[in-house]
């Protein structure tokens, strides 16, 4: 007997919705179901006092690809927000990425030529193949900006020294010989104007979802209801951590509002000093130029992002996608492959570091391969 669903999606995130509206746009029924009280996963944005509130973490949307830009738009209209962060050490503050302007400040130079002597110079410290991430960085950009803004920062985020850090985390740091303090080389960058959750708000309309539901309190149950499933949770978990765990890096957000209209002057603020606990700063007014425009308020809301080691219960925010992890993860895949009524999708599903356009693009295809099999 056909069940009730062609399509059980576990989770209302990114890839979950994109992937229910199109196969709702082709008429198949769907039901999603999320462990969390919201839709959106980590894109979730929350207003708080008039002010949109990137709950999991400042996202900024970027991506080459005009066809994923030109998709994302249906769904909401972009500002022409440009991800230009800065960075603090002690009480000096530096531009990102490391361009002329960094350059300029660190050295007190104004050429190009000037500041690749200075590099040149530096990186003459490294000899042979980088044996670990300060090495790594070293050879990049020198021992002054591994010092005062790598080596904290990175220290912080991974939990680890940076000796004890392999190379790959860093095999390119964007360094630029231009005073262009734009984060991104992408042609497309904005911020949805209003937040992201009407994204999967509109994505997900008309289709069935039930919050606050986690798939392993009852999969049985679950599974009897749809004839496929699009799993975008953890691989490892869905496997019962049969080949063990999975390793992520997790974050802890400590949001709160302050009664001045404008405490940093930029909406993300690095802090690359290692005694200070907390890597970054957002101030979300500025993703939507409240301080520019008629839109103004006279207090703000800042979020400070704290790394964290993961442990079972916890939010896996990134993947650690290193050797040991990898081979796991080939392993869970490998099972996955066995699979006819199950798709992986998004971040923990694929065990992979993707960004915004990244899932868009696999939820896609994902689609895509499921309409041409009919
Ligand atoms: C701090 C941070 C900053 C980021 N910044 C950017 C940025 O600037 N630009 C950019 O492009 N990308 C950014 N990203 C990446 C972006 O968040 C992801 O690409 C995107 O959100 C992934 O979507 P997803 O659907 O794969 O995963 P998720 O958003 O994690 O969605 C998965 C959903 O499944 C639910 N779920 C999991 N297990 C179960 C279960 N057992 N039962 C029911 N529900 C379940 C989860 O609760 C979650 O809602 C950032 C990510 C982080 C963590």
């Amino acid at each position: 007997m056909k069940k009730k669903y062609d399509y059980l999606i576990v989770g209302a995130g990114l890839f979950g919705a994109v992937f229910a509206n199109e196969m709702f746009q082709k008429g198949k029924s769907c039901l999603v179901i999320e462990k969390r009280d919201h839709i959106g996963g980590n894109i979730y944005t929350q207003n708080m006092n008039g002010i949109n509130v990137h709950l999991y973490g400042a996202h900024i949307f970027h991506t080459n690809n005009l066809k994923i830009w030109n998709y994302i738009q249906q769904f909401a209209e972009f500002n022409r927000y440009t991800n230009s962060p800065v960075a603090k050490y002690k009480n000096e503050l530096y531009n990102l990425p490391f361009n002329m302007n960094t350059f300029s400040k660190m050295w007190g130079i104004s050429t190009p030529d000037e500041a690749k002597k200075i590099i040149e110079a530096q990186k003459k410290e490294i000899e042979g193949v980088p044996q670990n991430l300060e090495e790594q960085a070293i050879s990049l950009v020198g021992r002054d900006i591994y010092e005062k803004l790598v080596k904290g920062y990175t220290e912080k985020q991974w939990g680890k020294s940076a000796t004890e850090l392999p190379a790959f985390i860093i095999k390119r740091l964007p360094v630029r010989f231009v005073y262009d303090n734009n984060y991104f080389n992408d042609k497309y960058q904005g911020i949805p104007i209003g937040g992201y959750t009407q994204i999967v708000e509109k994505m997900l309309k008309g289709i069935e979802v039930k919050l606050g539901v986690d798939y392993f309190s009852d999969k049985e149950k679950w599974d009897e209801l749809a004839e496929k499933k699009v799993f975008t949770g953890m691989i490892d978990q869905f496997y019962d951590y049969c080949y063990g765990e999975l390793e992520y890096r997790s974050l802890k957000f400590e949001t709160e509002q302050l009664n001045v209209e404008n405490y940093q002057g930029n909406a993300v603020v690095n802090y690359t000093e290692y005694d200070i606990p907390y890597t970054r700063i957002i101030e979300h007014k500025h993703f939507e130029f409240m301080c520019q425009s008629d839109n103004r308020c006279d207090h703000t809301i800042i979020t400070k992002e704290y790394p964290a080691d993961w442990n079972r219960g916890d939010e896996p925010y990134y993947p650690v996608n290193d050797e040991k992890n990898t081979k796991i993860y080939e392993r869970y895949k490998e099972l996955s492959m066995r699979e006819s009524n199950v798709i992986f999708g998004g971040r923990l599903g694929m065990y992979k570091y993707f960004d915004m356009h990244n899932v868009i693009e696999e939820a896609l295809k994902c689609a895509e391969r499921e309409i041409e099999k009919e």
